[in-house]
């Protein structure tokens, strides 16, 4: 099957129980057992429930996986992953992941005793210099948030492999539909399904995708004694939303192209980052490793912090708010939004200035999102 199909059919659809076509909300917390020790193959909505695993089913199936696990939220997901490690271990970061996974890392997951450093992941003489005999994982975002580095994810498996590192890749931009880590042997696929993967705005949600029996037990094992797991309402959301995502993802980036070539143009704007653009750093890799390079643009003005104000102020179409991903187009300023919790000095030696804005181009007419960029940037 192919990409589009299986995002509609995998799992447990039609419904074998029932014949329903949409997949049924089980909400129910436990279930009843036939007999002493035995149930019907689910006994309580914590460890599994049958709305949860199609939508798990389905998420596997699209990252080319083993299993696929669904959380209350993308930060849930990252957490439970994060007590794969323990005590003592140290784990190289990308400098520029999400502001709330820098956040977990350097201020929760330290005082339960790993050891972070971050670094820019596309220089592979940095990572082999950063890793220490205590160094159990390489974590990374490609294209990262909100800056979209692209990194060249061979290169990581490569020194990963000779170093015996576990692999995690937030696939949370590209989505499976553009990227597949797991095709380049990363061993972790992580999501924020509140993203693209549900894409309408109404959802928080996490996914995370194991590629051997050993990370999937480890796996199930944590999400049930954590309690880190989706509702079955939330999971339905999400799956409702991946059926639709190949279309949607199309639409996100064809406008997203004409939206970072409107802004490459205009002489009120610094630079552009897409890497859909060729003048991107990253475009060769992108091109190379990505069939398709998503929906998120980013860009710097090149006045002040108060023409910054006023460009977010007069835009209409655009929302400001944050997240990304869904069908309305949002705005928003990186150093005092969805990044304020990295240190000021942190953020700025990363790239993230206090010039930068982060579009998330949604699926409106794309006329009318460059008309309301020109209304923000020509008024004088
Ligand atoms: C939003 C986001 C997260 C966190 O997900 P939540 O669902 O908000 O908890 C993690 N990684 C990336 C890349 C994100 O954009």
């Amino acid at each position: 099957m192919r990409f589009e199909t299986m995002a509609i059919h995998t799992g447990d659809r039609p419904d074998a129980a029932t014949g329903a076509v949409s997949v049924p909300i089980y909400q129910t917390s436990t279930f009843v057992f036939e007999d002493v020790d035995k149930t019907r193959g689910w006994d309580y909505s914590r460890s599994a429930n049958p709305t949860r695993k199609v939508l798990e089913d389905t998420i596997a199936r699209l990252e080319g996986g083993k299993a696929g696990f669904a959380f209350a939220t993308g930060m849930a997901a990252e957490t439970t992953v994060m007590h794969l490690l323990k005590r003592g271990d140290h784990v190289i970061s990308g400098d520029d992941v999400y502001g709330g996974t820098y956040r977990l890392f350097q201020d929760v997951m330290t005082a339960f005793g790993l050891e972070f450093t971050f670094l820019r992941m596309n220089d592979g003489k940095r990572i082999e210099e950063a890793i220490r005999p205590n160094t159990r994982m390489l974590w990374l975002e490609t294209p990262s948030n909100p800056l979209l580095n692209i990194i060249d994810l061979e290169m990581v498996v490569d020194i990963a492999r000779r170093h015996k590192l576990l692999t995690v890749v937030d696939n949370t931009f590209a989505t499976p539909y553009f990227l597949r880590p797991i095709e380049y042997g990363i061993d972790l696929v992580v999501h924020s399904t509140t993203k693209y993967l549900n894409g309408h705005c109404d959802v928080v949600g996490g996914a995370v995708v194991t590629t051997t029996d050993e990370l999937t037990q480890r796996l199930q094992f944590l999400l049930n004694a954590m309690g880190t797991c989706a509702s079955p309402f939330d999971c339905w959301l999400v799956l409702r939303g991946i059926e639709t995502l190949p279309v949607r993802m199309r639409q996100h980036q064809e406008n997203a192209l004409a939206v970072a070539e409107y802004l490459d143009r205009h002489p009120a704007v610094k630079k552009v980052l897409y890497p859909g653009l060729e003048s991107h750093p990253g475009h060769a890799i992108a091109k190379k490793q990505m069939k398709g390079f998503g929906g998120v643009v980013s860009f710097e003005l090149t006045g002040g912090i108060r023409g910054v104000n006023t460009f977010l102020r007069r835009l209409r179409v655009f929302s400001l708010a944050e997240s990304l991903g869904g069908i309305t187009s949002l705005v928003e300023h990186p150093a005092t939004m969805s990044h304020a919790s990295m240190p000021q000095d942190c953020r700025e030696s990363t790239g993230i200035t206090s010039q930068l804005i982060r579009l998330s181009v949604g699926l409106e007419n794309v006329d009318d999102l460059t008309d309301d960029l020109e209304q923000a940037l020509n008024r004088p």
